[in-house]
């Protein structure tokens, strides 16, 4: 059996409950070394071998579980935060299919969340927005048609903008020419949950310099809208005068 593991955003206390069970019970584990803190794999069995997949192909990650699948081994793969982002399970998932060879999901908390948390900031803000994008710049790995940063600005919700933070001036421009004003709230949350994590925030106009004076190159995401402002209305789910299915509202 293959167990597809979120390790959460970094701090090891992040990881579930479930998750770690898998983790400490594997024979095998392969771990997405380049960001998953190695503090998540401290349960580990003695005798377990551990593969870092940082250093390996999508044919080398499947060769390792196949092997182990033949010797009745269990096998952990450890992806970062949530494996359903970013995660490139897909892809060794339709190939264990075809090998027949069984697999689960055990989900993670993903940094979206952490940074959220890290900010103590809410994203879906009643009448400032209601809508998440998780998105990335195009890089290397192209963008598919109607997904530029431009594009999906236009809707002034609430952006989640991963694996980008290396372009801050790009990114800044290209939200500023989808429609948010200069003016528009932003921050970058470098590592968050780990024990060196920073927080960098400001405008459209300001971030890319105060990014770049924090020197943050890497692991980090950005986050954008009028979520970070001030300005919004009180949910209807708490107002006394709204009745819901749990609770009888008050006549004003
Ligand atoms: N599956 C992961 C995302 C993997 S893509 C998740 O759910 O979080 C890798 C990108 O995720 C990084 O480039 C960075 O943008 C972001 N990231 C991962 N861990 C992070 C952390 N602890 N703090 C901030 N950003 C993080």
């Amino acid at each position: 059996m293959i167990t597809f593991v979120g390790a959460g955003p970094g701090d090891p206390e992040l990881l579930t409950i479930k998750g770690k069970k898998a983790i400490d019970s594997a024979d095998v584990i392969i771990y997405a070394g380049s960001l998953v803190n190695p503090a998540v794999l401290s349960g580990a069995k003695k005798g377990a071998v551990i593969y870092n997949s940082a250093e390996m192909n999508l044919d080398e990650v499947i060769e390792v579980m196949k092997d182990a699948e033949s010797k009745g081994l269990n096998t952990a793969r450890v992806h970062t935060g949530d494996p359903s982002i970013y995660g490139a399970i897909r892809e060794q998932i339709d190939r264990l299919d075809e090998m027949k060879i069984d697999s689960v999901i055990i989900p993670g908390v993903s940094s979206a969340f952490a940074t959220a948390a890290v900010l103590k900031k809410e994203y879906t803000l009643p009448d400032a927005s209601q809508t998440v994008i998780f998105t990335r710049m195009e890089g290397r790995t192209p963008m598919p048609k109607g997904e530029s940063i431009e594009e999906l600005a236009s809707h002034h919700a609430t952006m989640v903008i991963f694996l980008s933070v290396g372009f801050m001036d790009e990114l800044t421009k290209q939200l500023i020419a989808g429609g948010y004003e200069e003016d528009t709230p932003i921050a970058v949350v470098y590592k968050a949950s780990w024990p060196d994590q920073k927080i960098v925030s400001g405008t459209l106009k300001t971030i890319a310099s105060k990014v770049k004076e924090a020197g943050i190159t890497k692991t980090a995401l950005t986050v954008v809208g009028d979520f970070l402002g001030d300005e919004y209305s009180l949910s209807k789910l708490y107002d006394k005068t709204f009745t819901t299915e749990y609770r009888k509202g008050t006549e004003e």
